[in-house]
């Protein structure tokens, strides 16, 4: 079958088959990328930044492009996190200028339409949640609120507000209308569930009876908007809990008896941890197994997702006949032009997801999703920046960019397309700083992927020279007479205790083995136990040392003045993953105690709450604390200030690790900030960087 069109010599024939149409009732995709719906942290509080990422998602080349989560009605809402909302006409603006961005690039505009009842403690609305059965809401937080068990009258209103919500939906311009019942995220999957419905009546026990609100609504959808826009239903296929959750087999039964209701299956993984699983705790393609049956039930097309990166995994899913159209949340956020790279035969310009879940702890943070691929992601209209283009030069002065890390290399990689001439100086042998010994690390082997790309592209780029073995000092970057320097030399791991529970260092006996995750990197590691693991950084770093150490046979003891261990990474959905993988491989976690003093055979803790102290056995302590910048080359051009107009330097700039230690992302956004704003408009005194909307205020 022929493709949309346009121009595609280079591209290998053998993904053809990823760019025919697939009907979806009365509409058709122009090809089998579909990006299901994906949350983003920027929903009713950003609408006109969501519309143009979206958009450019379209321009990329995705077939259909979906919103997140859209509460349909008040008495359900989600606060804290910020989604997008449908309660009433007033909504209606905001997601029509989505649909109008989608539509403006050729895509189709699906909504998935949410009502989370037990899962949302109507926090704003101050409601009272609603569900299948009396049960405490089940959130995050653990909410002291219940939701109560809906009646008849509650059923049909519900119904009533979903049909309202899918014309509304209609008029404001989408072309798939989902009826949402995955992710354990909505009353749906909770009428489907036994662990949530525990009702004696028609709603409730048989399969038939607890599929029957679901069947009604679809059917209701349809026979509203059927012959205009899609009713894609989205549902879970496991629960990961086995008998006592939804699984394949109840569930396969459960689409049998509904296969050709709806226009399109879009199959998930519950919960959402599940289903968008880190590559820490993930492969490519993991739900597969879950989802392969689904086609056999139904004559409509299945869309399902798995971290998709790859073409030729795509192609195969397809021949295989396990899915019609491949679902990507990440990898159309890390990029957002993976199809147009795949149709154009450009394989080696795509930026492939490192499944990492930053982009996961923008909603859970509520704050915009960012991307450590995809520095643009959520500054398409906030910035006006692009995934794919970055405006030509503003002047004809020489770069130099000294340190190759993720902030450098993207630095490097911006400034090349926007054609300036680029210097990057390594005092290593290979680019990516930090990222290369990090992907070293047990279960980050991905992570390369940041250096891959942006590698790839300096290659194309003649512009960008690259010096390795080249350790600058402030001597030679004065001989350099670069007029511009980007300090981007990175930082080290702290090994003095010092992070967010000690902010002075604490007392280490001088013969102590003591580790810094700098040493670790480095090879450097203790060869005896027991070792201590303090964890004072709550990110990915304590874990992935204590499993790299009790792989090697060490006795491990993780202490955190935290509840749990690797706490931040709730944000990535990862910390039930990292502490049961702990406990499996025998590291002992020790939570609300703190690491006060290292000495040569134990350490001294504390409780965080009574101060009680005990002693710990430890033969070596890895303090995983914080970070120092590698600040002293900056510091020591600016002492040289006065040479610099001698040695034709106009600006020196620190960016990423080396101004502030962070994630990569931030880093990568760093390098992406400079190159962008370099020879830009200087900003006025009380302007602020970005775009944002600001609240309408109603009369008074
Ligand atoms: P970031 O995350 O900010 O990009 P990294 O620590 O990952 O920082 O990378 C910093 C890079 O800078 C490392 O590869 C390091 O070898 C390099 N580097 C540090 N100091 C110098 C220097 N004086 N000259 C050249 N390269 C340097
Ligand atoms: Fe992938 Fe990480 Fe980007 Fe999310 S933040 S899309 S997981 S690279």
């Amino acid at each position: 079958m022929p493709d949309d069109g346009g121009p595609s010599s280079s591209r290998d024939n053998s993904f053809d088959i990823l760019f025919e149409p697939v009907r979806i009732g009365p509409v058709t995709a122009r090809n089998r990328f579909y990006q299901v719906p994906h949350c983003n942290g920027m929903g009713y509080r950003d609408p006109t930044a969501l519309a143009h990422m979206r958009g450019v998602k379209a321009e990329g080349g995705w077939a259909v492009v979906c919103t997140e989560q859209v509460e349909f009605h008040y008495s359900s809402d989600i606060t804290p996190f910020i989604e997008l909302r449908l309660w009433d006409d007033r909504d209606i603006p905001a997601l029509a200028r989505m649909a109008d961005k989608i539509h403006e690039h050729g895509g189709l505009a699906g909504i998935e339409l949410a009502y989370n009842g037990m899962n949302g403690p109507n926090l704003y609305s101050r409601e009272v949640p609603m569900g299948p059965s009396h049960l405490p809401v089940s959130t995050f937080s653990y909410d002291p609120v219940q939701a109560r068990r809906m009646d008849k009258t509650d059923i049909y209103n519900l119904r009533k507000w979903h049909l309202a919500a899918v014309k509304r939906a209609r008029l404001a311009g989408f072309d798939l209308i989902y009826v949402y019942a995955a992710h354990a995220l909505g009353f749906l999957h909770h009428f489907l569930s036994r662990r949530f419905n525990d009702r004696t009546d028609e709603y409730g026990g048989s399969i038939e009876n607890r599929t029957r609100l679901l069947r009604e609504i679809i059917a209701e959808t349809k026979e509203a908007v059927g012959d205009v826009c899609a009713v894609p239903v989205r549902i879970s296929v496991d629960e990961l809990l086995g008998e006592d959750g939804l699984h394949v087999g109840e569930v396969e039964e459960m689409i049998g008896l509904m296969a050709d209701l709806p226009d399109l299956w879009d199959v998930t993984l519950a919960g959402w941890e599940n289903d968008s699983r880190t590559s820490r705790f993930g492969e490519e393609g993991e739900q597969e197994p879950f989802i392969s049956g689904i086609k056999r039930l139904t004559s409509k097309p299945v869309v399902g997702v798995g971290r998709y990166t790859s073409p030729d995994r795509m192609v195969s899913l397809v021949k295989r006949g396990i899915l019609d159209l491949i679902g990507c949340a990440r990898p159309s956020i890390a990029d957002p032009f993976l199809p147009n790279k795949i149709k154009e035969g450009r394989l080696d310009d795509i930026r492939e997801c490192i499944g990492c879940n930053i982009c996961v702890s923008g909603d859970f943070t509520m704050s915009p999703i960012r991307c450590t691929q995809n520095p643009s992601m959520a500054e398409e209209w906030r910035k006006g920046w692009h995934p794919e283009r970055i405006r030509v030069r503003g002047s004809d002065k020489p770069v130099l960019i000294v340190g190759a890390g993720p902030a450098g290399l993207e630095a490097a990689q911006s400034l090349g397309k926007r054609g300036y001439t680029v210097s990057l100086a390594e005092a290593g042998t290979e680019l990516g700083g930090r990222v290369v010994r990090e992907a070293r690390l047990p279960g980050l082997s991905a992570w390369g992927r940041v250096i891959d790309y942006r590698k790839g592209q300096l290659h194309k780029l003649p512009n960008v020279s690259v010096y390795f073995d080249s350790r600058l000092d402030a001597d030679t970057i004065l001989g350099f007479e670069a007029p511009r320097v980007v300090i981007a030399t990175g930082a080290v791991w702290r090994a003095d205790g010092v992070g967010h529970r000690h902010t002075r260092p604490i007392p280490i006996a001088p013969e102590a083995k003591v580790f810094s995750p700098s040493d670790i990197l480095d090879g450097r590691l203790p060869e005896e136990g027991p070792v201590i693991i303090w964890d004072d950084d709550h990110y990915y770093m304590a874990g992935v040392i204590a499993e790299l150490l009790a792989a090697r046979g060490l006795a491990v003891t993780y202490v955190t003045p935290a509840s749990e261990a690797s706490t931040w990474t709730r944000a990535t959905m990862e910390q039930a993953f990292i502490q049961k993988r702990l406990l499996e491989k025998g590291i002992a976690v020790v939570s609300f105690r703190s690491v006060d003093a290292v000495g040569t055979a134990s350490v001294t803790t504390s409780c965080v709450f009574t101060g009680r102290v005990e002693e710990l056995a430890a033969a070596a302590t890895v303090l995983v604390t914080a970070r120092l910048p590698r600040e002293q080359l900056a510091l020591d051009l600016l002492a040289r200030r006065q040479d610099w107009a001698d040695a034709g330097i106009e600006s020196v700039t620190t960016i990423g690790d080396a101004l502030a230690p962070a994630t990569i992302a931030h880093a990568v956004y760093a390098g992406r900030r400079y190159a962008e704003e370099l020879d830009g408009v200087p900003l006025g005194d009380d302007e602020v960087p970005f775009r944002r909307e600001i609240t309408a205020l109603l009369p008074r």
